[in-house]
C-alpha cells in the first residue's frame, strides 16, 4: 500500500508506504527501488518504478541487516521524515 504525501513544509510530493512487517509507515525514496537502505542526502520517489513495490521500512531492513542498535534507531527516525527538507511529518496531518 502506497500513497502520495505531500509535505507541508517544503510542498514536496513522495510517496509512503506501509512496512509489511511492522505495519510503520515509512517515505519511500530513490533508494529503496535501488536496494539501499535511505540515505540523508536520498530524494523522494513521486512515483513507483515499473515492477517493483515496497516491502520492509529502513528500520526493519536495518534491523535485518544486523546493524548496530543506534544505527538501526537512526534509520527508524529518518524514514519519518520529508526526503526534501528533512523534516518529520508523520505526526501531522496530512
Ligand atoms: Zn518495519
Ligand atoms: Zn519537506
Amino acid at each position: 500500500m502506497t500513497a502520495i504525501r505531500e509535505c507541508r513544509h517544503c510542498g514536496k510530493r513522495t510517496l509512503v508506504a506501509d512496512c509489511e512487517q511492522c505495519g510503520r509507515p515509512f517515505a519511500l525514496t530513490t533508494a529503496h527501488p535501488a536496494g539501499r537502505l535511505r540515505e540523508f542526502d536520498d530524494g523522494p520517489l513521486d512515483a513507483l518504478p515499473a515492477g517493483w513495490q515496497p516491502g520492509v521500512c529502513d528500520f526493519c531492513s536495518a534491523k535485518a541487516a544486523g546493524e548496530a542498535l543506534d544505527k538501526v534507531v537512526s534509520f527508524g527516525m529518518r524514514q519519518k521524515t520529508c526526503p526534501s527538507c528533512h523534516t518529520e511529518f508523520f505526526s501531522e496531518p496530512a
